[in-house]
C-alpha cells in the first residue's frame, strides 16, 4: 500500500478540468529507497552476459567471471533485456524522454496537485541538487540507435515543446517559465511494437518454430517456465502503473500459485507474441 510521502492525495482547488481526489503522484526516488530497504541481502553488478549452466543460469561480468548462479532469472533490465535473450528475438525499441525542472512561481501560484493535460506538471517536489521544483513532462522521441551517450543531452527544443503543451492549460505560468533556465533529466523508455509490456517465460524462436500455429488469444507458459528464464520489460511510458501488477503475475507463475491473469491477458503480454504473430502470417 502506498503511504506518505510516496503518495500524496490531491487536495481540492478551483480549476478547469476534473479534480480526482484519490489521485496522486509517485516519487521514484522514495519508492526506490523503500524497495531497497525491504530487499534484505542484495548485490549490485553490471551483468555482461548470461549463460545456461547446470540446472540454471550463470550471470557473468565483462571479464567473463561469474557474478552469480541462479535457478531462475528475471530479465528486468529495460532495453538491455533483448540483448540478453537473443534467441527470443524480442522487438524492443528505445523512446527517449525528457522532463523539465521548473522553479516555484510566486506571482502565478498553481493548485497543490498534479495537473495532466496530455503532458503533466507536478507541484514542487524535492529534486536532487535543485531543491523544490515543479516537474514538467514529458517528450517522446523514437530512437533508431540508442547506444552511446548522444541521447543524454538535455534539449532546449524539447523543453519548449513541453512548455507549449502546458501553455494550452496554464498560459500565464508557461509564459513566466519561458525565460527561466532550461534544465531537467533525460531517459530511455523500452517500448514494444504494440506498446504493451513483455511478461512471462522467455521462449526461443526455435521452440516456437517447432510448434503448430495457435490462435492469438491462446498461450501456454508451461514449456517456457521450465527454462527458468523470465522477462518483465518493455514497460514503455507507464511502468509505474503496470509494474506492480506485472510483478504479481510473474511471482505467481514462478511460485506455481494461481495466476491473477486469465489466458487472454497472458497472451497479450506473452514475450513470444510477436513470433507467434509472424508464424500465423506465414512469415
Ligand atoms: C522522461 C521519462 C518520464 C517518465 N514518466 C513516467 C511517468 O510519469 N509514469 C510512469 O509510469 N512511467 C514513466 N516513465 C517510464 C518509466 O520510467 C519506465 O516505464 C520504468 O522505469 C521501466 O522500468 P524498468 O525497471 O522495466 O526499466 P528501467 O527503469 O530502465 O530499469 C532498468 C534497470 O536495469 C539496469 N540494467 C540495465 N542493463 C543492466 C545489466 N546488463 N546489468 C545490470 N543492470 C542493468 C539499469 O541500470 C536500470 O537500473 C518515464 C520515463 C522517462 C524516460
Amino acid at each position: 500500500m502506498l503511504t506518505e510521502p510516496i503518495l500524496k492525495t490531491t487536495g481540492s482547488g478551483a480549476h478547469d478540468g476534473t479534480i480526482w481526489k484519490p489521485g496522486g503522484y509517485v516519487s521514484p526516488a522514495a519508492i526506490a529507497s523503500i524497495i531497497k530497504s525491504e530487499l534484505g541481502e542484495s548485490q549490485t553488478a553490471y551483468v555482461a552476459s548470461l549463460q545456461r549452466s547446470g540446472n540454471g543460469w550463470t550471470l557473468q561480468d565483462e571479464k567473463g567471471d561469474e557474478i552469480l548462479h541462479a535457478e531462475a532469472v528475471i530479465l528486468a533490465n529495460g532495453l538491455d533485456a533483448a540483448r540478453m535473450a537473443p534467441e527470443a528475438s524480442l522487438p524492443m525499441r528505445a523512446s527517449r524522454g525528457q522532463i523539465s525542472f521548473l522553479p516555484p512561481l510566486t506571482r502565478h501560484p498553481l493548485p497543490d496537485l498534479p495537473i495532466t493535460f496530455g503532458g503533466y506538471l507536478t507541484p514542487p517536489v524535492p529534486v536532487t541538487d535543485h531543491g523544490e521544483m515543479h516537474v514538467l513532462g514529458a517528450t517522446f522521441d523514437d530512437l533508431e540507435e540508442h547506444t552511446g551517450d548522444h541521447w543524454r543531452a538535455f534539449s532546449t527544443t524539447g523543453h519548449q515543446e513541453c512548455l507549449n503543451s502546458l501553455a494550452r492549460v496554464q498560459p500565464e505560468q508557461a509564459a513566466a517559465w519561458r525565460d527561466s533556465r532550461a534544465m531537467g533529466r533525460t531517459g530511455l523508455r523500452a517500448t514494444t511494437p504494440d506498446f504493451l509490456p513483455m511478461l512471462g517465460p522467455v521462449t526461443s524462436e526455435n521452440q516456437i518454430d517447432a510448434q503448430a500455429p495457435k490462435p492469438a488469444l491462446e498461450t501456454d507458459w508451461s514449456a517456457g517456465k521450465t527454462s527458468g528464464l523470465f522477462i518483465m520489460a518493455g514497460l514503455g511510458s507507464l511502468g509505474f502503473q503496470s509494474a506492480p501488477y506485472m510483478a504479481e503475475i510473474l511471482v505467481a507463475l514462478m511460485a506455481g500459485a494461481p495466476l491473477p491473469a486469465d489466458e487472454a491477458c497472458r497472451a497479450i503480454l506473452d514475450p513470444a507474441r510477436f513470433c507467434w504473430r509472424g508464424k500465423r502470417r506465414g512469415e
